[in-house]
């Protein structure tokens, strides 16, 4: 049976808001009035990112390489849990292509800081800028994003096999 060189996945993340958090998206500190809450830095854009690459190899999910009930991840940086994501799969032979991300929160504004986040992603990721795509919207005011008691993201991933 030939297999394509390709694989795809989706990721999707979500965290609450909470007082005396720092806001970090895409491996960036966001000044603002709130962060996520989570066990590591609550990063919803790598965590759906790093879900997306290990759902393109069948390699289940963030919660199983990085339990939450591991003390080794409490406060963890997610650009750490990232590169590990990065280097499974370049241990299993495959590199990553590209990824899109969407984040969605009403606050605050994401496009300021997406330069920021598409240069701390690129090198972990092991591709150009132009490889990393990472889109914003509001929830419309609906639902618990729309209240601004969380936030979520969703990404999608290609990996392809080396050589
Ligand atoms: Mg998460």
């Amino acid at each position: 049976m030939s297999v394509p060189p390709f694989r795809v996945g989706t990721g999707y993340d979500v965290h609450r808001f909470a007082k005396g958090r720092e806001l970090w998206l895409g491996g960036v500190l966001i000044p603002h009035t709130q962060g996520l809450l989570g066990h590591s830095d609550a990063d919803v854009i790598l965590h759906a990112v790093c879900d997306a690459l290990l759902g393109a190899l069948a390699l289940g999910d963030i919660g199983k390489h990085f339990p939450d009930t591991d003390p080794a991840w409490k406060g963890a940086d997610s650009k750490k849990l990232l590169a590990a994501v990065v280097q499974l799969l370049d241990d299993a032979g495959w590199l990553v292509g590209n990824v899109d991300c969407a984040v969605v929160m009403e606050q605050p504004k994401i496009m300021p800081h997406v330069a920021a986040m598409r240069a701390t992603m690129a090198p972990l990721l092991r591709v150009p800028e132009d490889a990393v795509s990472i889109k914003a919207t509001t929830n419309e005011q609906m639902g618990y994003a729309g209240r601004e008691e969380g936030a979520f993201a969703t990404a999608v991933a290609l990996v392809y096999r080396k050589g």
